[in-house]
């Protein structure tokens, strides 16, 4: 079974996550020891529906395979660092992983549920300028299980008061798309009836543009929620923003996009994020009116946070307005991010650089 053997290699320390398994995989496994198909099943009930932290409590299934699930697989917990709770319910998590790197998860409360923003890399190795996650690089790609597992270590928060995670977002510290078949493998394990059956259509994921990627992800045609962080109109300036956009630029970028847009029929989502002085001039919403024609789109604005590190200032409440305006009235769907956690470390990567300053070094 190959595809196991690469995430059996792939994984440095101890044994292999169970939660890193897609269902047809565990299925395989289970069927070259000749178990039946319906133990996949019951299995995944146990994982993603009881949440069981040990093969021993899953009471239906004979104590040998109990044994041999053990002997095969872990069962991944993360070890909380710290977490900073937000006057408006937004709590950030840090995580520790197996072999001591930390993440971040955030949870946050919204009028239509839990949302949850997980981490796909420990850092990043895309270097946007404005951009706390990829201060000290990339150390690793977080694993599949690793990703399901921030989900999981909050749903069992959420357990205790009865609530549940109704959307994931792949907002956190890295570039999805540069772990991409780890990434796609959480989106089916999450995604699945038998697994924590998160609905497509309340999975969100972000991308800087990694171009073939974009054209990867068209063709599997998931009716999963796309974004793409846009943060410029042209690539003079998107380039000066995002070192990206010298690998794949704008034109690159919207021909994918539209690609994306042709297979799949999706509404695509452009975060822009407003940089004092750089990008936030009504110039720049009119040029971007004119980039994002003849898209299904929404366009959200978010006002920049202060990151020490970086240099960049925030724009002010009126030049905000002023851009919505411009794009609106160019017939652009437009928000601007309602902000959460001002009050803790809640841009991507803050907490994390703050908390181990050795790791983000
Ligand atoms: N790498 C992916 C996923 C990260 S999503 C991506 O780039 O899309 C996190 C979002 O927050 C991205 O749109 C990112 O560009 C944005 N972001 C990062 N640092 C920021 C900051 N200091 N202020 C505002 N937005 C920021």
């Amino acid at each position: 079974m190959e595809a196991l053997k690469t995430k059996v290699a792939a994984e440095s320390v101890g044994l292999p996550s169970i939660y890193s398994l897609e269902y047809e995989e565990l299925q395989s496994w289970l069927q070259e020891q000749g178990e039946p198909e319906f133990r996949t099943q019951q299995i995944f009930y146990w994982l993603y529906q009881t949440r069981v932290q040990s093969f021993e409590e899953m009471t239906n299934l004979s104590k040998q395979l109990r044994q041999k699930l053990a002997e095969a697989f872990s069962i991944t917990v993360l070890k909380e660092v710290t977490h900073q709770e937000s006057v408006d319910g937004t709590v950030k998590y840090l995580f520790e992983l197996k072999d001591g790197y930390t993440i971040e998860t955030v949870l946050m409360k919204h009028d239509y549920g839990n949302s949850v923003c997980v981490t796909s890399q420990v850092g990043c190795r895309l270097g946007c300028t404005f951009c706390a996650s990829t201060l000290g690089g990339l150390k690793r790609n977080v694993e599949a299980g690793e990703i399901t597992a921030q989900v999981l270590e909050i749903q069992k928060d959420l357990d205790k008061k009865g609530e549940r995670v109704d959307s994931i977002v792949v907002m956190g510290i890295g570039e999805p798309f540069d772990n991409y078949d780890e990434l796609l493998s959480f989106l089916k394990i999450i995604n699945h009836d038998n697994g924590l059956n998160i609905g497509a259509r309340h999975i969100t994921v972000s991308t800087s543009g990694m171009v073939p990627r974009i054209y990867d992800f068209a063709d599997e045609q998931l009716q999963i929620n796309f974004a793409v962080s846009l943060h410029a109109p042209n690539s003079e300036i998107r380039s000066r923003l995002m070192p990206v956009n010298r690998a794949w630029p704008v034109e690159k970028l919207m021909e994918s996009i539209r690609y994306y847009q042709d297979k799949t029929s999706r509404r695509v989502t452009f975060e822009y994020g407003l940089f004092g002085g750089v990008n936030d001039q009504v110039e720049h919403a009119e040029e971007l009116a004119e980039l994002v024609n003849g898209l299904k789109c929404h366009v959200n604005l978010i006002p920049v946070n202060d990151v020490p590190e970086r240099d960049y200032v925030r724009t002010s409440k009126n030049d905000i307005f002023a851009f919505e305006r411009t794009l609106r009235e160019k017939g652009v769907n437009v928000t601007i991010r309602r902000e959460q956690g001002h009050d803790i470390d809640a841009a991507c990567g803050q907490l994390r650089a703050n908390e181990r300053q050795e790791e983000t070094r």
